[in-house]
């Protein structure tokens, strides 16, 4: 499948921007990265785009599940090409994410959820350093 029939199939229109983001994202591999680092490598391949207008599309494609947010105390905010539930390593050297697969971990006691509240998922992040 094509980056434009994968935006169609998300009803998203195909616009140059988005398509753009999209083959510099979504091909295949699992990654996790930052809106500056993909401006880079837009930069790099001499094209050019915003920040902001990195964020809107990146946004959109979380949205439309095409890609995951990784939820993080502190300024960064990193997209994840695995769209599957999982957990990872954050290399507190790097700040690189390592995918741990969901099967490897385990919960033996949760707390009660909040009145109110209904559990949306859980994700552990296992913080190592060298
Ligand atoms: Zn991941």
């Amino acid at each position: 499948m094509n980056v434009v029939e994968k935006l169609r199939n998300v009803n998203l229109r195909p616009t140059k921007q988005r398509i753009l983001l999209a083959k510099q994202i979504l091909d295949g591999k699992n990654k996790h990265f930052t809106a500056e680092t993909i401006q880079k490598e837009v930069l790099s391949n001499g094209q050019s785009i915003s920040l902001a207008t990195i964020y809107n599309c990146l946004n959109k494609f979380v949205s439309v599940g095409l890609l995951k947010q990784i939820d993080q105390q502190g300024e960064v905010t990193i997209f994840d090409t695995n769209v599957s539930h999982h957990h990872h390593f954050l290399n507190q050297n790097t700040g690189e994410l390592i995918d741990i697969d969901p099967d490897e971990i385990g919960f033996s006691k949760l707390p009660d959820i909040p009145n109110g509240f209904e559990s949306d998922g859980v994700e552990v992040l296992i913080k190592i350093k060298e």
